[in-house]
């Protein structure tokens, strides 16, 4: 039974997503005109920029989910970051740093809003409320990053997956999240084995569910769960796009 104050954190962290997304949306086609933008369609795994090629769109993401992750030599991909609707990626671009830091991979279906670099920079001086949610997508993307370093070091691996499991069901605004152990695993850069007991363990405490690669959250109860990350992250979240 969901008590009500836990019931308003979640919900209303979700709600912000959505209201977030719906005002990056109106700003960005505002700004530029139809001709100026297409719509691109992604599916899981798809990568959206490569770390260390140019940057060459800057791309609104409307839908679904994007990781910002770090490219190891072992061919292990690491998240720092994800970008999920209403959050620009490449924006960097518009700022004078046209190449990607880190890669960009779908981890779920998805749309964006696709803008030419040269397009976007050219709307971006002329109008202040698109440069400033450029910039603070890529604050977003630091400040999760930062985040995550001190996670990693303080948090145990249940915490973390619970308030990575709390974050993309903010982003994606849905209950059921399209994402594999094996997958969560390999975001968290944690054994995989290790995973699957602590989502054992988080299923017969009735916090999750898993069906057929997807798993279904019960978000109040996961954020008995997680690690104050969340909350730390919700709040840059709310200054930056509420
Ligand atoms: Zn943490």
């Amino acid at each position: 039974m969901l008590t009500e104050p836990q019931f308003e954190h979640v919900y209303i962290a979700r709600l912000e997503y959505g209201v977030a997304a719906s005002k990056a949306s109106l700003i960005l086609t505002a700004a530029l005109s139809q001709q100026q933008h297409r719509i691109r369609r992604f599916a899981f795994g798809d990568i959206l920029g490569q770390a260390d090629r140019p940057i060459s769109e800057v791309l609104l993401v409307t839908s679904g989910l994007v990781s910002m992750v770090v490219d190891l030599s072992d061919g292990e991909q690491i998240e720092t970051a994800m970008a999920g609707p209403g959050v620009a990626i490449g924006a960097a671009a518009v700022f004078g740093y046209e190449t990607w830091i880190n890669t960009a991979v779908a981890q779920s279906a998805g749309t964006a809003l696709s803008f030419s670099v040269s397009d976007i920079s050219v709307a971006a001086r002329r109008d202040t409320g698109l440069q400033q949610l450029l910039f603070k997508s890529e604050l977003w993307l630091k400040a999760q990053a930062q985040q995550s370093a001190a996670c990693n070091a303080r948090h145990n691996v249940r915490q973390r997956v619970c308030t990575w499991l709390l974050l993309a069901h903010d982003a994606l605004q849905e209950d059921d999240l399209p994402f594999t152990q094996e997958f969560l695993a390999h975001m968290l850069g944690v054994q995989r084995e290790r995973v699957s007991k602590i989502a054992h363990r988080l299923m017969v405490d009735e916090i999750v569910d898993y069906r057929r690669g997807h798993i279904r959250i019960d978000g109040s109860k996961l954020e008995r769960e997680a690690c104050e990350c969340v909350h730390v992250l919700r709040e840059h979240y709310k200054r930056f796009f509420a």
